[in-house]
């Protein structure tokens, strides 16, 4: 009997307690952001999917299908294939495959490279219930890229 009596102030100064700690959280600056209305700046070292990089003026991959960047992945994730185009000196990559679901993000590729042709891109919105899906076609992407606005 003397022990529930108790129980009534004791139960009483918990009430206050958690009324208190739940006041104060309320009253704090917000710090979560509500994605995907709102995100966040991407940090400059943030490292997404490999991409291939254009040269800025003819809009044309650096990328010469040397296979530096195929054989250097330890994780043999890159696919490269290239031509020699009439009247260049150098070839013209046809075909870039990335296997993102190997891909460690090593950087290898990005190092070994002798153009600056791949990069890290900043992407981060990857989900996907399907494997193909991380299968990219980073030619592709760049023509897609270069064909937005
Ligand atoms: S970041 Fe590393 S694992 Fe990923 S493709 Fe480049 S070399 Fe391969
Ligand atoms: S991305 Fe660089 S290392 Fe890889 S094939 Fe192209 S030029 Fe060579």
């Amino acid at each position: 009997m003397k022990a529930s009596i108790l129980d009534v102030p004791r139960g009483f100064w918990s009430l206050l307690v958690g009324m208190r700690i739940t006041l104060t959280q309320f009253f704090k600056p917000v710090i979560t952001v509500p994605y995907p209305h709102k995100t966040l700046p991407i940090p400059a070292r943030y490292r997404g999917p490999i991409e291939l990089t254009a040269d800025p003026a003819t809009g044309k991959a650096l990328c010469i299908a040397c296979k530096l960047c195929e054989r250097a992945c330890p994780s043999d994730c890159i696919l490269v294939a290239g031509v020699k185009l009439k009247g260049e000196k150098k070839k013209s990559v046809t075909e870039f495959k990335l296997d993102f679901t190997k891909c460690s993000l090593c950087g290898a590729c990005v190092e070994v490279c002798p153009c600056d042709a791949i990069r890290f891109s900043k992407n981060y919105n990857l989900a996907s219930t399907s494997k193909e899906d991380y299968i990219f076609d980073l030619v592709a992407r760049l023509q897609a890229e270069k064909k937005q606005p």
